[in-house]
């Protein structure tokens, strides 16, 4: 480990800082006083981005009353310059004023980035660490490279800590930096994370491949850095601090995946079942790309979404029969002899809402709306129940094709008003994210249940004018948690916390909605 002379950390700093660092930003000296003081009674550990105010030097004296009145509480003082990534647009002259005086006020540790330490005397930020530690700090905003590189030239700068936060334009830069914190944290207390969607892995593993601490945002919308999560998210989602080398890791891969509610309820089915596992939203473009990850990280278990149900399949050893006859893999499971192996879940969340409601599926008549991957898992799991399944498909040909290979019926939409089914399941993208649309008109909806696997919204426009013409309805969110839950009994072998699950994607779905109603307000 780096001893660098002069080295006040002991008596500076707790014997073990938190995992989690709050960037705290505002506009203004009070209110970013007020987050702190709101932070502080959760979080130990916070970063003043001074920078973010347009007089940053008036708003230490209140940095002062704020650390008599909150003694246990460790501050981090930056004040990044603009050319450097920051918001400050003074001088560098200036930017060590105001950090000298951040340290004078009880600032515990002080960021200085590499590039204002090249362009002063070794002195001036050596003086710095009179009174406070130094986090030396590097951010490329491009790209995850030469990271061995940039600490040799940072290590010609005595400093407390090395901070390097790269880019994450792919998954596997992040196992380009948790390579790097293995290699070298042995020797220097570094921090290092990837900004960006893409570096969502190196957030929530950094910590515990060697990573002192990382930084978290104060809540959405409050980011100081790009794909940064919330400390809230870091902490009760992914659980960053129980997170260790035993500790599985688990994901749905897609593109894109940001809005997957996967993430929500698959961390939670681990919490309550005490799995220690954490899941992660990774955003692959390309499969390449994904399996150097899974190989590398490595990784426990995928839940497979679009676009690579179908072109996921050549990459594993193998697939159950029934994920083979279907074509689409939305499940994979890494066995103990390391070898990965795909099922197809989506299948049994659509049939055990079905089997729950009707007393058999053997002779049942039920319409699929759409060709694509559900409405594939859909069509051969309820044949293979004895269901007698009718397809009607935006392409005809492809429509007709799947019902070949099914051994199922195409329908054409203009005899749908003459006819009647047991069930309508709407297997088409057709009323995601609004209440406008519908794939079927009112008087199209001749059926006992129509069962929509659009999820978001709750109430689609399909599922209102079913429930006005009679039907009874089977929310999307039942086949999201069948599927999910029958992901996680594959990944454990323990049966899910099913209601916990349900409730959380709930209340995750509520909150979006509130969040999008008040975006709308203020827009
Ligand atoms: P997919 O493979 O892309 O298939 C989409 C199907 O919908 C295709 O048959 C396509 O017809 C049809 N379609 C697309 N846009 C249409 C439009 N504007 N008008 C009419 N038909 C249209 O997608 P998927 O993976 O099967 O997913 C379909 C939907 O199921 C998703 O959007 C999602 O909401 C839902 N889903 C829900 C869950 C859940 O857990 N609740 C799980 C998986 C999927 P063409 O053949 O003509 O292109």
């Amino acid at each position: 480990m780096t001893s660098a002379p002069g080295n006040f950390l002991p008596r500076l700093l707790p014997r073990r800082l938190p995992r989690v660092c709050v960037a705290v930003s505002a506009s203004d000296a009070a209110q970013l006083i007020e987050k702190a003081e709101a932070l502080s009674r959760d979080n130990s550990f916070l970063e003043l981005r001074l920078d973010y105010l347009s007089r940053p030097a008036l708003v230490l004296p209140r940095v002062r009353r704020f650390l008599e009145l909150h003694a246990g509480t460790v501050l981090v003082a930056t004040c990044r310059r603009a050319a450097s990534g920051g918001k400050f647009r003074g001088s560098i002259a200036s930017q060590l004023e105001i950090l000298s005086k951040a340290a004078a006020a009880g600032c515990r540790l002080i960021d200085v980035e590499l590039q204002t330490a090249v362009r002063c005397k070794p002195q001036q930020v050596q003086k710095l660490r009179s009174r406070s530690g130094l986090i030396l700090s590097f951010h490329d905003f491009r790209g995850t490279k030469k990271l061995d590189e940039t600490l040799r030239k940072m290590l010609a700068h005595p400093a407390d800590f090395y901070k390097i936060v790269s880019t994450a334009t792919t998954l596997s830069d992040n196992v380009t930096m948790i390579k790097f914190l293995e290699r070298e944290s042995d020797k220097h207390s570094l921090v290092g994370l990837c900004m960006g969607e893409q570096g969502i892995i190196s957030r929530v593993l950094g910590v515990h491949c060697g990573s002192v601490f990382t930084f978290a945002s104060v809540g959405p919308g409050e980011e100081t850095a790009p794909g940064q999560v919330s400390a809230q998210a870091l902490r009760t989602v992914y659980r960053i601090e129980q997170v260790d080398a035993a500790t599985r890791v688990y994901g749905v891969a897609g593109d894109p995946v940001s809005h997957s509610l996967s993430p929500t309820i698959m961390n939670a089915a681990f919490r309550r079942e005490n799995v220690n596992a954490v899941y992660l939203a990774l955003h692959a473009k390309s499969l390449k790309d994904l399996m150097t990850c899974v190989r590398e990280i490595p990784v426990h278990g995928l839940s497979i979404t679009m676009p690579y149900k179908q072109s996921i399949l050549p990459h594993l050893d193998n697939a159950d029969s029934h994920t083979n006859r279907i074509g689409a893999c939305n499940t994979v499971v890494r066995a103990q002899d390391g070898k990965l192996y795909g099922f197809n879940t989506d299948t049994s969340g659509i049939v055990r809402p079905l089997e729950r409601r009707l007393s058999t599926l053997e002779g049942a008549r039920i319409l699929v709306l759409g060709a694509g991957g559900a409405a594939r898992a859909a069509v051969f799991g309820l044949k293979e129940r004895g269901a007698e399944v009718y397809i009607l498909n935006r392409s005809t040909a492809t429509g007709q094709k799947l019902a070949r290979q099914a051994r199922a019926r195409s329908v054409k939409r203009q005899d749908l008003k003459k006819l009647a089914f047991d069930v309508i399941i709407n297997a088409t993208p057709i009323g995601m994210g609004n209440t406008r649309e519908s794939p079927l008109q009112e008087q199209e909806i001749n059926a006992r249940f129509v069962f929509d696997l659009v999820y978001d919204p709750a109430e689609t426009r399909l599922l209102k004018l079913a429930r006005e013409r009679g039907a009874q309805v089977i929310p999307g969110i039942e086949m999201f948690v069948h599927q999910a839950a029958r992901q996680f009994e594959i990944w454990t072998g323990k049966p899910a916390p099913q209601e916990e699950m349900l409730q959380v994607v709930l209340l995750e779905l509520q909150e979006r909605a509130a969040r999008a109603a008040s975006g709308r307000k203020t827009s």
